[in-house]
């Protein structure tokens, strides 16, 4: 019986916009993937174990009946913390059409969804192109590397959840802490680097650029609700995602999967304990366990104030 919470061992990965508010105290860290495939299980019965592997071996049982209609046994999400302390490219994703005629059968589009943990009070990011952008302008642009300065920057401030469907241009910005959560899939074409050099691993795909952006994709963004003990709030739902904001002080909050999605709780400031009927996991700060989908009734027990985030499956 899956019924346990399945703490996560992040990945860090470094790019050269990387920061130091991931692992303080160590040299730079870009990216943190806390909810990944690739991540190991840390404690109980299946420690040493990927999320990925144990996807394939209990599929609807740890991701539930709405992922595996959708995306099989593959892990269907991906959560990363971004610590921004320069520009990062200026990108764009396919659609989950588009990677299939892109780059094969069995790929998957990516829309993306960020909420800003920490945001220098300058702090911007790019979100889309200027209301009135035609095709031809944003295709020019994309060629002639002047795609700035057709783009709508956004001011955001911690709090914010801004959803950037596929398709949509975007750059997140120096001073900016972010919890990413998208779908599972390798397919980001940069279409601009601020003319940092290209490298082998640090390419620019103008062509595949040309062919996903959508000049009148546009990001929402939303502020975060006033959330009182014991609440939560949804911050943004899509075909791919749901994303929710918990509040706890003193009182519990009790949630249930119900066999539709897998829940994975990130801790944002403070401590919470999660229990279930099999076990229980205590989280810090940018922690994350995953709840099974067949897991049942679950309770969010914070230790003194505590805030996180929950994502799973829309
Ligand atoms: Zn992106």
């Amino acid at each position: 019986m899956l019924n346990q919470p399945l703490q996560l061992i992040p990945e860090y990965r470094d790019y050269v916009w990387g920061g130091s508010r991931l692992r303080p105290g160590l040299p730079r860290t870009a990216e943190a993937w806390i909810v990944y495939e690739g991540d190991r299980i840390a404690t109980g019965a299946f420690a040493g174990k990927t999320l990925g592997e144990l996807a394939v071996e209990r599929g609807p049982e740890l991701l539930g009946t709405r992922a595996t209609s959708k995306t099989g046994t593959r892990f269907p999400l991906l959560v990363k913390l971004l610590d921004c302390a320069a520009w990062l490219s200026l990108q764009v994703h396919p659609n989950d059409e588009q990677a299939v005629a892109l780059e094969g059968p069995g790929n998957f589009g990516k829309t993306e969804a960020w909420h800003i943990l920490e945001a220098d009070t300058q702090a911007t990011l790019i979100a889309g192109m200027r209301p009135g952008t035609s095709a031809a302008t944003l295709q020019e642009a994309i060629r002639n590397g002047t795609l700035v300065e057709h783009t709508r920057s956004l001011s955001v401030q911690a709090g914010d959840t801004i959803f950037m469907p596929a398709g949509t241009i975007h750059a997140l910005g120096p001073g900016l802490l972010v919890y990413e959560v998208q779908q599972t899939s390798d397919w980001t074409y940069r279409v601009y680097d601020w003319g940092r050099p290209e490298t082998p691993t640090r390419r620019l795909h103008i062509e595949k650029s040309l062919a996903v952006s959508r000049p009148e994709a546009a990001a929402s963004a939303q502020a975060l609700p006033a959330l009182g003990d014991g609440h939560l709030a949804r911050l943004c739902s899509c075909p791919y995602f749901v994303l929710e904001a918990l509040f706890a002080e003193k009182q519990a909050i009790q949630l249930n999967p119900a066999g539709e999605s897998f829940h994975a709780i990130t801790v944002l400031d403070g401590r919470a304990m999660l229990h279930t009927d099999g076990g229980q996991v205590t989280l810090e700060r940018f922690e994350t366990a995953v709840i099974p989908a067949a897991c049942g009734s679950y309770q969010f027990e914070p230790v003194g104030a505590c805030r996180a985030l929950r994502t799973g499956v829309a």
